[in-house]
């Protein structure tokens, strides 16, 4: 067969999609899904926030139409996100360029795209990392660099390793920095040393990117959470935060995030802000609105945003409750090594330390199904499957 498109070469299924479709595949009525990072319900189903409900009940009875939003996103969108990210003291002080995007990977990628213009080519991310940075960084023509982030030994931050890489990173480098519940690690950096890594990035000719996915998922508490952010900013500094809603109001296919821009110079804000909105514009033209709608009615409807400070903090509760269940069980179990490190980490994900083998065990001969670097997403486990889950890590 002849085709047009003979110079293209077939591309690998990302890992998580792999695992993902295997777990689709198996015929066990047991079979556990504790890969990807979504949030699921104590009874194991997904989970739609009660806040969220309630936004969609005064959505459907307004009735808001279809038309284009704007191509800095849907207006009322704007200050919800700024004001969760920064508190409203921040989003009120005229410093923050901020554009509507798609979800966080958006956001991350309209964040490259104008650190790029603006010069800063490099993006250095500490590893394990969430697996897109490098390969998005890359797409766009950037270049990366890689440190070390999380001891396998110590089962948390090499901190003199993080600490090293800025020191000695090139000029116009970028650190993308997860602000909590680090994906894969769970392992968060403490204030002190967001104190020391604002020390030394403050003189520098380099660039804080925050990448906020799960904001209130490690705390409970969102302003909390955000702290690293707000401390940064109270510096006077100049920084990029990527904002997702997709994981802390459970609206991941409606791609709802925000990029924030912080420009200490009034009269360069808009010229970024300009900026921004041309490279939305000529990627993705408009925001979609409904999700944007969502995060909107919640924020700015009194009654609601305090349901859905509850439904955070009830998420993260959740969290240290399966944790602890994982440290009691493996510890009854008598399960050799040491596990103290669940409790230690924060948000949906615990870092077992399983083995490339031990995990590919837990897939083909327990059903469980983890991501390839022992990776476990602690919202799929629940009452009904947490013995299953422990007897099998056990057992490999
Ligand atoms: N950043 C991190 C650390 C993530 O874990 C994720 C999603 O898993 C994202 C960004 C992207 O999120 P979104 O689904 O909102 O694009």
């Amino acid at each position: 067969v002849t085709t047009k498109f003979s110079k293209l070469e077939a591309e690998a299924l990302d890992p998580i999609i792999a695992t993902m479709a295997r777990y689709a595949a198996d015929p066990n009525p047991n079979k556990m899904d504790v890969s990807i990072g979504v949030y699921k319900a104590a009874d194991g189903s997904s989970f739609m926030f009660p806040s969220v409900k309630m936004a969609k009940e005064i959505y459907n009875k307004v009735e808001p139409g279809h038309n284009y939003t704007t191509m800095s996103g849907l207006p009322e969108f704007i200050p919800v996100a700024q004001q969760t990210v920064f508190g409203d003291k921040i989003a009120g002080e005229g410093k923050l360029a901020t554009i509507q995007t798609i979800s966080g990977t958006g956001s991350l990628h309209m964040a490259m795209l104008i650190l790029r213009s603006a010069g800063y080519t490099n993006f250095a991310v500490g590893t394990p990392a969430w697996s897109n940075y490098i390969p998005m960084a890359q797409h766009i023509g950037c270049t990366t660099s890689t440190y070390k982030y999380y001891d396998e030994e110590t089962k948390t931050i090499d901190f003199e390793s993080v600490v090293c890489a800025i020191e000695e990173a090139s000029p116009k480098t970028v650190f993308i920095l997860q602000t909590c519940c680090h994906n894969p690690t769970g392992a968060d950096l403490s204030k002190n040393q967001w104190k020391t890594i604002r020390d030394l990035t403050i003189n520098k000719d380099c660039m804080v990117l925050f990448d906020i996915a799960y904001q209130g998922f490690a705390s409970g508490d969102k302003d909390e959470d955000a702290w690293p952010i707000r401390y940064f900013y109270e510096a006077g500094m100049e920084f990029v935060v990527c904002q997702s809603f997709s994981k802390n109001l459970g609206l991941y296919g409606e791609r709802a995030g925000a990029l924030h821009v912080v420009v200490q110079d009034k009269d360069s804000l808009p010229i970024v802000h300009s900026n921004m909105v041309k490279n939305f514009r000529e990627e993705c033209s408009f925001g979609p609105a409904y999700g944007a709608r969502i995060v909107s009615t919640v924020g700015s409807t009194p009654e609601i945003k305090k349901v859905w400070d509850q439904d955070v903090a009830g998420v993260a509760e959740r969290m240290v409750t399966m944790r602890r269940r994982i440290l009691d069980t493996l510890t009854k179990l008598e399960t050799p090594g040491k596990w103290d490190h669940v409790i230690r980490q924060t948000g949906l994900f615990w870092f077992s330390g399983l083995t490339k083998e031990q995990t590919e065990r837990m897939i083909s001969e327990y059903h469980i199904y983890l991501t390839q670097n022992g990776r476990v997403n602690v919202a799929g486990l629940n009452d009904a499957n947490l013995d299953q889950f422990c007897k099998a890590l056990d057992a490999v």
